[in-house]
């Protein structure tokens, strides 16, 4: 089924328009931690429902709190998705990701655009965060607001600097504050390679695997290519892996707890994803290459003063977080961030049925965006106009796909929708023109294998 990228028109409104955040009086202004864990898809979480307890600390923190199920990043990535999350746009907007028809160039985030970090930055708050991809080097422009308490240690992913040390380093900073903090915690476990540390190794998958250990992405490909990983035997083996990368980080997650605990100040606590995995849900493999649920759900837990607790099923994505953690800390809103308060849309149930959620840019393959609703999730291959829809199912997977006149209907309501929220253009994100000015970082994609273009997947093709 193809729908012209030109023959649509007419946009739809974006949603309900918000009012500005409330002001709370000086002096309310908690601390806030936001932690996100790299590559963590939410159904690898128990409090999310996965048959294996991979997260009995993160499931605490959401019993005290609010858990959103059907929570979305913008982008299947890092780099892009990091973006939105700390200026609360949408990749087409902030311009920070791949570009389309060159893989070794990647936009840089605008020294006009305002981020989470510097509003709060002027509502008062020290600022502080503790990053491991190399996608969040300062190349990038991520580091905009937090100073030089930008800690940031790209090594190769089965080097990185642990989640333990990382909230061992959060800790400390947070007890050097006297003003209100915010600080950023960013744990890389669950990103290949999979390396588990002995204390966890055979928890989830037998310490007797038919593949090597630390798994990489290259072995992993080269394994499937020749053979050696039986597809889907494995692919439970491969998981056990990745749960096991998860624990590690929820275990660090709980010791974060603990000192957040000790200290006794009013804190909102976040927890997050960039993105998710795939584990050939759709086909394929790890992330970056796709818009679907596996790479684009990712968890979002909120607690603090004053704060509820409950499950909140309403669709919201990343841009929502950031308005709401403005309003926690009495900032100011930067232009041009859509999205709503989610405590006012657990509060109030907000749109339920009627909210849309925008995802964009892909690291490989050809340029997609995708749009999620309720019911349907929409992907639009923004080179040749093919489009699919597909059905999103009670536990949120997105593994049926309409056919004929179903997906027709529901593209032609979607679609309006999704050209609403884009200004009414649905052409590939243009990035910032920067190429990576470093050449050390540069190497580092080049050795990690971001800078190759692998083959092209053509995303319109029968998926699985
Ligand atoms: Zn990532």
């Amino acid at each position: 089924m193809i729908w012209s990228l030109l023959a649509c028109t007419g946009a739809a409104p974006d949603e309900p328009a918000q009012p500005e955040p409330e002001v709370v009086p000086a002096g309310a202004q908690p601390d806030i931690v936001l932690v996100v864990i790299d590559t963590l898809r939410a159904d690898h979480l128990s409090t999310y429902g996965h048959d294996r307890a991979t997260s009995p600390n993160i499931d605490a923190m959401a019993s005290e709190g609010l858990q959103f199920d059907r929570a979305y990043a913008h982008s299947g990535w890092t780099l892009s998705s990091f973006a939105s999350l700390f200026t609360g746009l949408l990749p087409h907007q902030h311009r920070v990701g791949r570009a389309p028809a060159d893989a070794s160039k990647f936009g840089r985030l605008s020294q006009e655009t305002v981020t989470l970090a510097e509003t709060l930055s002027e509502a008062g708050y020290a600022t502080a965060a503790i990053m491991n991809n190399t996608f969040l080097a300062p190349e990038f422009g991520l580091n905009q607001g937090f100073g030089e308490d930008y800690s940031w240690q790209g090594a190769s992913n089965d080097s990185h600097r642990s989640a333990a040390e990382s909230v061992a380093m959060g800790l400390s900073w947070l007890e050097r504050q006297q003003q209100p903090a915010f600080l950023v915690v960013h744990m890389m476990e669950p990103h290949l390679d999979y390396a588990p540390p002995a204390d966890v190794r055979g928890t989830f998958a037998p310490t007797e695997l038919p593949f090597p250990v630390p798994l990489s992405d290259g072995a992993l490909k080269h394994g499937l290519a020749s053979g050696q990983i039986v597809l889907p035997r494995d692919i439970p083996l491969i998981t056990g892996l990745y749960d096991e990368e998860i624990l590690t980080a929820d275990r660090a997650v709980g010791v974060l707890r603990e000192g957040l605990a000790a200290r006794g100040k009013p804190t909102v606590t976040v927890l997050t994803a960039d993105h998710g995995e795939e584990f050939w849900d759709h086909g394929g493999f790890e992330h970056g290459h796709t818009l679907y649920g596996e790479l684009t759900r990712i968890p979002l837990i909120v607690t603090g003063p004053e704060i509820p607790a409950g499950a909140v099923r309403t669709v919201v994505g990343h841009r929502d977080l950031f308005r709401s953690l403005v309003a926690v800390g009495s900032a100011r809103l930067p232009e041009n961030v859509g999205g709503a308060d989610l405590l006012t849309i657990a509060s109030e149930g907000a749109w339920a049925g009627e909210r849309t959620v925008l995802s964009e840019n892909v690291l490989y393959g050809p340029a997609q965006v995708s749009s999620i609703n309720d019911a349907h999730r929409l992907v639009l291959n923004q080179l040749s106009g093919a489009g699919e829809v597909w059905q999103v199912a009670g536990d949120a997977s997105e593994r049926v796909r309409l056919q004929g006149a179903p997906q027709s209907e529901r593209a032609q309501e979607m679609l309006p929708i999704m050209e609403g929220i884009r200004d009414g253009d649905l052409a590939p994100i243009e990035v910032n023109d920067t190429r990576i000015p470093d050449p050390q970082t540069f190497q580092m994609l080049a050795t990690l294998g971001y800078i190759e273009e692998p083959p092209e997947k053509e995303v319109t093709e029968e998926t699985p």
